[in-house]
């Protein structure tokens, strides 16, 4: 049941104690790189300074700014005792560059296989990475790990639809590593080669890389018959494997022997209590290479308050609400974009995608919902339509307190991503 019994189930006093240690032991590697030399020195935050884990709060921030700013005098090492490279996918920008010693990569397959073992993954499960194998994490990261547990590792890549569905078919695939937009956008190729996705072996499913709601989670177990467990990471902190899904389903455990976790106000900048939503902080315990410190990630999620019937100790996070830094301002009103997919998803006449555009007009904010319906709704009369469209209209307004307006598009036209999903088009000038 357990991949690493001991500390999977380590008592939370034990646990403190272990990250207290290792808190101490990152912050003296840490001070082998320039630039964290001089952060730490300037706050006067030595590894002896640090006589329990609210003690992390004195330790300065570090931003995505500085990562891009600062490169290479994060390393701890020469350059050559690195063996590995990723970036951030750029979502929000310029990318920023990961770099890894052979233990750091080995720390992160280790934790990937917990993390898959976890959901009842065995070595003899048929693994399909459907994830990019390049400078982005998702692909190579769940790979070693995969390997590491002993699964048959498919290195299927991102994108190539049918032969995605030729792969499962041939090699019987009984799990998927899968952004969600694009496991409901397969449905359609499954569709036109005449497979239904429940006639396969599959059985398990980790999707993650983007924000994604209950709703999507459900649809995907649904349409493929599968349980479908939500992996939660990022580049900055090795990349997947920061927290994941155990069986219960309620909520994310952050593996905190590898990382210090931390909610908190982003205006205020003081942590929150379980159950409220804030900004994710995260600091590495176990990376040697290049460790962050007090990593401001920009993601919201909240601390699941209460223990998991599971027996892991290690504390849950909420999935992740959207980031700081994709609040639409409309109107004046805060909008984030999961609140949307929230209202649309949640209604069967819905299809797989849907796309918000925002423009400006006589000075006036314009929103409008360009939604995909499912084609047995699509046939219906234009009365319908017009009352669906007003359906969802109202939904949405009641939920973000502006009107949108909503067009309803036929299935498949909205335009298509093979990585994360593209949701929202800001046409305003900035
Ligand atoms: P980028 O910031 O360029 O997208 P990454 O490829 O490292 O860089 O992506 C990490 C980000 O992806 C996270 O900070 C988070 O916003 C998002 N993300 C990853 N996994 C999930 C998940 N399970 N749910 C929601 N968002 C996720
Ligand atoms: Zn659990």
């Amino acid at each position: 049941m357990y991949w690493d019994k001991k500390h999977e189930t380590m008592p939370r006093p034990d646990l403190e104690i272990l990250q207290l240690e290792r808190l101490r032991e990152t912050l003296s590697v840490a001070l082998n790189s320039p630039f964290y030399r001089e952060r730490l020195t300037q706050a006067g935050v030595t590894p002896e300074s640090l006589s329990n884990l609210e003690d992390a709060r004195k330790i300065p921030f570090t931003t995505k700014d500085d990562l891009r700013s600062q490169g290479q005098a994060l390393l701890t090492r020469p350059l050559e005792e690195m063996v590995r490279l990723h970036a951030s996918s750029g979502t929000t920008g310029q990318a920023t560059v990961i770099y890894y010693t052979r233990g750091d990569i080995e720390t992160w397959a280790e934790l990937l296989a917990r993390s898959m073992y976890m959901t009842g993954m065995r070595p003899t499960d048929v693994f399909q990475n459907m994830m990019g194998y390049g400078l982005f994490t998702g692909g190579l990261g769940f790979h070693y790990g995969a390997e590491r547990l002993g699964a048959l590792t498919i290195p299927a890549g991102a994108g190539n639809s049918r032969r995605q569905v030729q792969l499962m078919q041939q090699f019987n695939t009984t799990a998927l590593h899968i952004i969600p937009s694009y496991a409901l956008y397969l449905l359609a190729t499954f569709e036109s080669m005449g497979v239904d996705p429940r006639d396969l072996p599959l059985r398990l499913a980790f999707i993650g890389a983007e924000p994604h709601t209950g709703d999507v989670r459900r649809r995907i177990e649904e349409a493929y018959g599968l349980k479908a467990y939500n992996s939660y990471g990022l580049s900055e902190l090795n990349g997947p494997g920061v927290a994941f899904e155990c069986p219960e389903q309620n909520g994310l455990h952050l593996w905190e022997d590898h990382f210090l976790l931390e909610v908190i106000d982003p205006r205020t900048l003081e942590p929150l209590s379980p159950g409220e939503v804030g900004e994710v902080v995260l600091t590495n315990l176990s990376r040697r290479g290049m460790p962050v410190l007090r990593y401001r990630t920009r993601d919201l999620a909240a601390v699941e308050p209460g223990t998991c019937p599971c027996g892991r100790s290690h504390r849950r996070i909420s999935r992740i609400q959207g980031r700081t830094d994709d609040m639409l301002i409309l109107k004046g009103v805060n909008i984030f974009p999961m609140q949307i997919e929230k209202v649309l998803l949640a209604m069967p006449e819905v299809g797989t995608n849907y796309l918000v555009e925002l423009s400006r007009k006589n000075f006036n904010d314009l929103m409008l919902v360009k939604v995909e319906v499912q084609q047995e709704f699509f046939q219906e009369d234009l009365k319908y339509l017009k009352s669906l469209q007003k359906k969802i209209t109202n939904a949405l307004k009641s939920e973000l307190l502006v009107t949108p307006l909503v067009e309803l598009v036929e299935p498949m036209t909205l335009p298509r991503s093979e990585g994360k999903a593209l949701r929202i088009m800001d046409l305003r000038d900035k």
